[in-house]
């Protein structure tokens, strides 16, 4: 015990503590806890206010609390399962406890006429309010129930290790650290004044004991000043990460590639179309990335239909004519194989061989392809992640693109790294989700980026009309007519988005409706369920003509790429983001037509969605409705996707705390200037071993 007197907390392993042995230490580092001031930063998940005792009539379903009245009624009730029902008033309502589990004793306890004080969860039940097996205990004068004296936090926790353990750590951790013993405190003061923000002391201390008068509804949205101090704190070390992890990886040395000298001309050469200048442009950055002996780190921003597999093709040209292979990977089985399809044609003439690669290439013909990837015949190889795999072994990798980035996690991306051999390959990201420019600064610290703000000539934007669901009759005539004169249309249903299988259910009905109502059209259905062969052979038949009415759920979003087809119609668009129905409107006006997106939405609309409705109505420039998305959902939901995957993290979240940014921007860049020192410890502390420096 003495050593803890010495050390600081940041020093000290957690068996300094009484009864932490070398068992409790491992259950600990499990949740990566090693020194007592690890725990300090292990924060409570929510808490629970058992400080004082609520009128039962104010009671609200899913709120812990403590109560106290007598029991009215208490009867064994014999339903589908044996239950002991009790009721209890204390003159402002009537509450019902109910016990599944129970013995006579217990009911001999809960008798008419007793006066009882219980603490658990309202839930609402068939006949009201019920609390499902409380504590309880009888009221009696002799011995006061202990009431707390601050607001009870519950730990996030792993396998054998209780509430009550956690409150035996932290009590121990919380004395040391009250008795003044050191923590290291490494965002400076000059930081946090113009925020009003705590110290690192008084934030921890408040939040792993927030006094009886702490605001639990404050606390649960992590807006008070203690949550948004460690919040700062947090984005700040992930921030400082993603620059160092850019740091390590452009020091790497990577192949240099001059520019395609045969390949490119004989490419242009056969599209019936040039390059736009803003896909010219975005060329010129990425072939200058690719000239500085270091890997290019870059994303292509670009909107649906902007022309991104150009500027892919294009630099894939420059690596493979100095004898290196690309790897594509998109998210998708559909959208992977609409690019090999595409490179087929594109590449093939130029005698460049095409290998494909995804989890459901399987047995000899997986075998071929790996062979052929490790020995160097193969040269440009398109797939899923499945190309990322252990086993797959590139002869002489030099570049990876990604499609449709937003969908894979930094780490994924980061192993890509791996890969290369000695030269570590370049990366090119490529995502059709506009982030406004101050938010990617910030959120995308490890990557340079650019922008295709050019569509190619000759589209005709896409009309969007939004109309009511009563009028859904007239709108099925319009297709069935628009069809008839040899269009192809999409129908896409729209449910709760966690449900694939409801919203495979809708689509199903939906489609079924649509096959009595348009007699003589040819309907074709896809949506998640699907098994990926029976997915991509329904894509190639609407794209070949065969399917004249698509009925799809959202799993269409992203990429699909049929230029005849010049209507859509989204049902309920109002439960998808501004973000999803970009996306989803990007699969019509692809082609010359005139092309129609109807807004088939359910009333009552919220203000919200009224809003959301009308931007789309108003504009099909994709940053322009990014930024209003940002105005009406605020940046965390704009960046909601590149959360997904990217951080984990204890107390932050990109969807709440986004508007954060570019203040952590700013935090990040004076660091870098007057204070390199802390960089390390405050990523060691927020994410631990989580992110492997050495291997990414
Ligand atoms: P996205 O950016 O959504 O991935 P694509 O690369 O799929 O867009 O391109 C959309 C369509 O536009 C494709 O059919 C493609 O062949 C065509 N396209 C690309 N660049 C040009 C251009 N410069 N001029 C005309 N059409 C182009
Ligand atoms: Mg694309």
């Amino acid at each position: 015990m003495s050593a803890v007197i010495e050390r600081s907390l940041g020093q000290s392993p957690v068996t300094d503590l009484k009864n932490v042995g070398a068992k409790m230490a491992e259950k600990l580092a499990k949740l990566s806890i090693h020194s007592v001031q690890d725990l300090l930063f292990h924060l409570p998940l929510r808490y629970l206010d058992r400080t004082r005792v609520a009128p039962i009539g104010t009671l609200q379903s899913n709120v812990h609390c403590v109560i106290e009245g007598e029991v009215t009624l208490s009867d064994v009730i014999v339903g589908r399962r044996r239950s002991l029902a009790v009721r209890i008033q204390d003159g402002t309502g009537t509450i019902t406890l109910r016990f599944y589990h129970f013995n006579a004793a217990q009911k001999n306890i809960l008798k008419i006429g007793a006066r009882i004080r219980c603490f658990g969860e309202a839930r609402r039940g068939s006949n009201g309010l019920e609390l499902y097996h409380p504590e309880y205990q009888v009221v009696d004068a002799s011995k006061p129930f202990k009431k707390e004296e601050t607001l009870t936090p519950i730990y996030p926790s792993t396998d054998g290790l209780t509430q009550v353990r956690w409150r035996q750590l932290m009590d121990q951790v919380i004395a040391l650290l009250k008795q003044g013993r050191a923590i290291d405190d490494l965002i400076p003061t000059q930081f946090l004044v113009p925020y009003q923000l705590p110290d690192l002391t008084s934030a921890l201390l408040y939040l792993h004991l927030p006094p009886a008068s702490a605001n639990l509804y404050e606390l649960e949205e992590y807006q008070h000043p203690a949550q948004k101090r460690l919040i700062m704190e947090e984005l700040l070390a992930h921030h400082l990460s993603l620059l160092k992890m850019r740091q390590e990886i452009k020091t790497d040395p990577a192949p240099i590639f001059a520019g395609s000298k045969a390949l490119l001309p004989q490419l242009l050469g056969q599209l019936p179309f040039s390059p736009t200048n803003a896909q010219q442009r975005v060329n010129e950055d990425v072939q200058q990335d690719m000239l500085s002996g270091h890997p290019m780190l870059r994303l292509v921003q670009g909107d649906v239909g902007s022309g991104k597999t150009l500027v892919a093709a294009m630099a894939a040209l420059s690596a493979l004519e100095q004898g290196f292979q690309v790897a594509m990977m998109a998210p998708t089985e559909i959208l992977a194989e609409q690019h090999l399809k595409n490179f087929q044609d594109w590449f093939e003439p130029l005698g460049i061989s095409i290998a494909w690669l995804a989890g459901k290439v399987k047995g000899k013909a997986r075998a071929a392809s790996l062979n052929a990837i490790s020995q160097g015949e193969a040269q440009f190889i398109v797939g899923t992640h499945a190309l990322f795999q252990d086993d797959v072994d590139f002869q002489k990798l030099g570049l990876v693109i990604i499609d449709e980035q937003h969908r894979f996690g930094v780490h994924q991306r980061l192993a890509l790294k791996e890969k290369g051999k000695s030269l570590s390959p370049h990366q090119l990201i490529m995502t059709a989700t506009p982030i406004p420019r101050t938010l990617a600064m910030s959120a995308y610290a490890d990557l340079d980026t650019s922008v295709i703000d050019e569509l190619p000539p000759g589209r005709t934007p896409v009309n969007t009309v939004v109309i009511d669901q009563i009028r859904r009759q007239e709108i099925m005539q319009r297709i069935h007519n628009a069809c008839q004169q040899g269009s192809q249309a999409y129908w896409v249903c729209t449910l709760i988005e966690e449900s694939e299988a409801l919203e495979a259910q809708a689509a199903e009905v939906t489609a079924e409706e649509l096959k009595v109502a348009l007699p003589g059209i040819t309907i074709g259905l896809v949506h998640g369920r699907l098994k990926p062969k029976e997915k991509s052979d329904i894509m190639a038949a609407f794209k070949a003509g065969d399917i004249q009415l698509l009925v799809a759920t959202t799993v269409i979003e992203v990429g699909v790429d049929v230029p005849n087809a010049s209507l859509m119609v989204i049902e309920n668009p109002e439960r998808l983001g501004l973000a999803q129905l970009h996306q989803l409107r990007g699969r019509v006006g692809r082609g010359t037509a005139k092309s129609h997106c109807v807004l088939l939405y359910k009333t009552p609309l919220s203000k919200q969605g009224k809003r959301r409705l009308q931007a789309m109505r108003d504009t099909t420039d994709g940053f322009k409705i990014a930024e209003i998305d940002l105005e009406i959902r605020g940046p965390g939901e704009v960046l909601g996707t590149r959360q997904t995957g990217l951080m984990q993290m204890r107390i932050g979240d990109l969807a709440r705390d986004g508007y954060l940014l570019p203040d952590i921007k700013e935090w990040a860049l004076q660091c870098s200037q007057q204070l390199p020192h802390i960089t390390e410890p405050l990523i060691r502390r927020w994410l631990g071993e989580n992110l492997r420096y050495g291997q990414v």
